[in-house]
């Protein structure tokens, strides 16, 4: 899976753009969060656009990762006819939506998503973010690689780096902050540093940046994540 990000801001960097990103798996285009900035992104993307199936997976409810998301379902529904599916373990995603004014019928909630066929299915893993709101993060699996996307969290599940260490996770997505409070809510640089030895960091993918401190994770060793290129889509096939 060639995910590639449409930001790697946190929601107090907006420069950096929302940390939200797609990729696109045969004619199918999944996107992690659609926050404020992301539907005005994606509007005219040839992969969106001539997507036949369209998921939006989302990780929690806080603005900078739905805060478009009924723009895009409405445009999606109105103007391309097509009836996207918005994956969300809880019916919290469903009630937000009510209350923006997206009709059900516009698109589909779909708690899990994985077997029946999937060429892409999602595990949500419950992770430590807020104290007022049930986060996820998920593994994603195709039949050649499993990643971790960990939505906003403070830690990696014990499960993941386990897995990640065994090699059944090729690459992790961590929400990373260089300055955290005294109650942080975001994972931290020194914390990856204390868990992940050297030698894997290309494979952890640091997002969510509340700066731009770029040069800085290149020099520590670990991976960059790629920026989004309409059209060059994050292709997979
Ligand atoms: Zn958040």
């Amino acid at each position: 899976m060639d995910i590639q990000f449409l930001g790697l801001g946190s929601a107090f960097n907006p420069a950096m753009g929302n940390t939200n990103a797609v990729f696109t798996r045969k004619d199918h285009f999944y996107i992690l969060d659609c926050g404020e900035t992301a539907f005005g992104r994606l509007w005219d993307s040839p992969d969106f656009v001539g997507a036949s199936q369209v998921t939006v997976a989302l990780t929690h409810l806080h603005c900078d990762h739905v805060g478009s998301l009924a723009s895009l379902i409405s445009y999606s529904y109105y103007v391309l006819g097509k009836n996207i599916r918005v994956l969300h373990p809880l019916e919290t995603a469903v009630q937000l939506l009510d209350l923006m004014g997206i009709e059900r019928f516009c698109y589909r909630h779909v708690p899990q998503l994985s077997g029946g066929g999937e060429a892409v299915s999602f595990e949500s893993v419950t992770v430590e973010h807020v104290d007022n709101m049930v986060c996820f993060g998920y593994i994603i699996s195709s039949p050649e690689e499993r990643i971790y996307y960990s939505g906003d969290a403070r830690f990696v599940p014990d499960t993941v780096v386990s897995q990640f260490l065994e090699g059944s996770i090729s690459r992790i997505y961590q929400d990373t902050a260089l300055k955290n409070g005294d109650h942080p809510t975001h994972g931290s640089l020194d914390y990856l540093e204390s868990i992940f030895p050297e030698k894997t960091r290309n494979r952890i993918f640091c997002m969510h940046l509340d700066s731009d401190y770029r040069d800085l994770l290149r020099e520590k060793g670990f991976g960059l994540a790629e920026l989004y290129r309409p059209g060059a889509g994050g292709n997979c096939l």
